[in-house]
C-alpha cells in the first residue's frame, strides 16, 4: 500500500483508516517545531502528485479488509489540503465510503484559498489547527510559508466554521514557552470565541518532534483550560480515554503505518490482535523496527525510517 495505512486508534476520532496525500516526501507550507516528520522547506504547492484514481483504488481494497473503520482520514507527509485533486478525491471517495465519514486533519492555511474553502465543505468532519493567533508567536511555532498571512487565515477559520454543515473540530498544540504565555492564550481565547465548532481540543507533544522543544504537563494543560470561556466546548487530548477494536496487520502494514506515524506499545495493543502483537515483537527482535525514547515515551518505527531522517 502506497497511500493507505492503519487502522489507527485516533485518541479523538475513532478508528481510522488513513489516506496519505504525500507519500513519499514531506509537502508542507509549514514547518511547525513540534512536527513528527523531518524538518523540511516549506512549498505553497506540490510537486509530486498522485491521481485520485490511483489513491481510491488502494483504498477500496483496504476498506474491505478493515470494516471497522469509521473514519477515512486525508492526511499527508505535510499539509493534505494542499493536494491539487481535493475536490476530485472527496467526490471519489463519496461514491464508495459508504456509512464510514470523511475526515481532514488541517493546518487551516489554505483555508484563504476559495477552491480548498469549498472543497472542505463536503467532507463529513474537518479538524482545523490553530496554534497562535499573534504573527511572533505563529511565526516561531508553525514557521509558515511566506506567502501566508496570519490574520487571513484566522479570519477565514471564523468564516468556515459559521458556513460548514459537518463536524467542526479545533486544534490547538502547546508548546512550552511558545504559545503557553496568558497573552498567547487570551488572545487564542477571543478568536475561538467567534468560531462555531463540536469541540475544541487542547493538546501538547506527544509524538517525536522535529526539532528541540519540549511540550507541557497533563497539569499544566489542564491548567490553561481554566483560561478560556467555560462556554468553549473546550476538551483535553488524552491518549487513555482511547477505545478501540483490535485489527489484523500484516508485516507490510505494521511497517507502513509505523512508518507514518510513530506509535507506543500502548497505542499498539490497543490497535493490534493477539497475533499482530506476535508480528510486531517478531519485527522488532529483527532489527526491522525500533523505539524511540522521547520524553519518556517509547515509539516504535520501522529502522529503515529512523535512517532516513537523520539524513533530511
Ligand atoms: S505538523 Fe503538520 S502542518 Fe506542521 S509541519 Fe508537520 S505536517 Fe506541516
Amino acid at each position: 500500500m502506497k497511500f493507505i495505512f492503519g487502522p489507527v486508534a485516533s485518541r479523538r476520532f475513532g478508528t481510522s483508516l488513513g489516506i496519505d496525500l504525500s507519500p513519499d516526501t514531506k509537502q508542507c507550507n509549514f514547518d511547525c517545531l513540534y512536527c513528527e516528520l523531518a524538518p523540511a522547506q516549506t512549498i505553497s504547492s506540490y510537486t509530486k502528485v498522485y491521481t485520485p484514481q490511483e489513491i481510491v483504488e488502494e483504498l477500496e481494497v483496504s476498506l474491505k479488509e478493515h470494516p471497522n473503520t469509521e473514519v477515512i482520514t486525508l492526511t499527508a507527509n505535510g499539509e493534505p489540503s494542499l493536494y491539487p485533486h481535493l475536490d476530485e478525491l472527496i467526490k471519489k471517495i463519496d461514491l464508495i465510503k459508504n456509512d464510514k465519514q470523511t475526515l481532514i486533519l488541517t493546518n487551516s492555511a489554505t483555508l484563504s484559498n476559495e477552491k480548498t474553502y469549498q472543497s472542505l465543505l463536503n467532507l463529513d468532519q474537518v479538524k482545523l489547527s490553530l496554534d497562535a493567533v499573534s504573527t511572533e508567536v505563529f511565526r516561531k511555532i508553525d514557521r509558515p510559508h511566506e506567502d501566508i498571512d496570519l490574520s487571513r487565515l484566522v479570519q477565514s477559520v471564523i468564516s468556515f466554521s459559521k458556513e460548514y454543515t459537518g463536524r467542526l473540530f479545533i486544534e490547538v498544540l502547546f508548546v512550552k514557552e511558545l504559545n503557553d504565555t496568558k497573552e498567547e492564550i487570551q488572545a487564542i481565547n477571543t478568536v475561538l470565541e467567534k468560531v462555531n465548532c463540536e469541540r475544541i481540543d487542547l493538546g501538547t507533544i506527544d509524538r517525536p518532534p522535529a526539532y528541540q522543544i519540549e511540550g507541557i504537563s497533563y497539569e499544566r494543560l489542564f491548567e490553561i483550560s481554566h483560561q478560556f470561556n467555560p462556554a468553549l466546548p473546550i476538551h483535553i487530548a488524552s491518549r487513555k480515554s482511547v477505545t478501540s477494536k483490535p485489527s489484523s496487520y500484516t508485516q507490510e502494514e505494521i511497517i507502513n503505518t509505523l512508518d507514518k506515524r510513530p506509535l507506543t506499545r500502548v497505542d499498539i495493543e490497543l490497535l493490534f490482535d493477539e497475533e499482530s502483537i506476535k508480528l510486531f515483537d517478531y519485527l522488532l527482535k529483527k532489527d526491522i523496527l525500533s523505539s524511540k525514547n522521547i520524553s519518556n515515551m517509547e515509539f516504535f518505527i520501522p529502522s529503515s525510517n529512523q535512517q532516513r531522517k537523520r539524513k533530511k
